[in-house]
């Protein structure tokens, strides 16, 4: 029986998909992708038909999948892990309405690409065993019982989604409960050629964040934790030479 697949696609960088999801989106009939975030690089020489979803509803994505799996696999590409604000749920709860098999597939996120970027562990003993993942407030709520400043409380290590644009607002939130100078490091593109790494304190990140006019596509990570390294990876991005012609947008 054909299957949907949703796969995480990972952060940018291709080799930063898994073997499982480059196999899948080979041999799939059909690959759904959110054309702006997904690195269209992934989709290079593949034999499925490719469908970009921007700018389609829930119901033209689902009606795409109910024609897609007729001839074959279909796969549903979500950046970084489908775990994080992908909205595979809604898409699920149709998919069991149809009686349509599905499948999902981790892929990794752009929490761990950030971290990476600047070789950090946001679980050192001694200064934090927890990492809080979450969002601001944007167009989807969030539980008021989970408002940054609330979660900010624990001290622990925070990874903050979706809420770049929002910095300022961030900033004051978080200096609810942590010090002034508690580092924060903003990762735009983690793991594309043109990633970059703003780093500072609650002090002083939002303008620098601003002076950079990062607007989105960024990963914050805040905590003590940060200012244990300094160091920043040096990642070995193998695709250069392999793709001479860099990213295709
Ligand atoms: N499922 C994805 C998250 C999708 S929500 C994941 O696991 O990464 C989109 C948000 O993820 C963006 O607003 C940004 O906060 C973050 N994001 C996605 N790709 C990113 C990247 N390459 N670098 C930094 N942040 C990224």
């Amino acid at each position: 029986m054909n299957k949907v697949y949703f796969v995480g696609a990972g952060p940018g960088d291709p080799e930063l998909l898994t073997i499982k999801g480059r196999r899948l989106i080979d041999n799939a009939k059909m690959v759904i992708y959110a054309g702006s975030l997904v690195n269209p690089i992934l989709l290079d020489g593949i034999k499925a038909r490719v469908i970009d979803s921007s700018g389609l509803t829930l119901d033209q994505i689902v009606d795409f999948m109910v024609e897609g799996i007729r001839h074959g696999d279909v796969v549903r590409l979500h950046t970084g892990d489908p775990a994080f604000y992908s909205a595979i749920f809604e898409q699920i709860k149709r998919l069991k309405a149809l009686d349509i098999d599905y499948e999902v597939v981790a892929g990794v996120s752009s929490l761990g690409a950030s971290a990476a970027a600047v070789c950090a562990e946001l679980t050192v003993p001694g200064i934090s065993q927890t990492v809080i993942i979450t969002r601001m407030e944007g167009r989807t709520p969030v539980p008021s019982e989970e408002s940054i400043r609330g979660l900010a409380a624990h001290g622990a290590s925070m990874a903050i989604f979706l809420s770049i644009g929002m910095i300022e607002t961030l900033r004051d939130e978080l200096l609810h409960s942590y010090a002034l100078d508690t580092p924060i490091i903003v990762v735009e593109k983690a793991s594309w050629l043109d990633e970059r790494i703003i780093k500072g304190t609650l002090s002083d990140i939002v303008d620098k964040v601003n002076e950079a006019g990062i607007k989105k596509t960024a990963m914050v990570l805040v905590g003590r934790v940060l200012g244990a390294n300094d160091k920043d990876a040096q990642p070995s991005k193998l695709y250069d030479k392999d793709f001479k012609h860099g990213y295709r947008s």
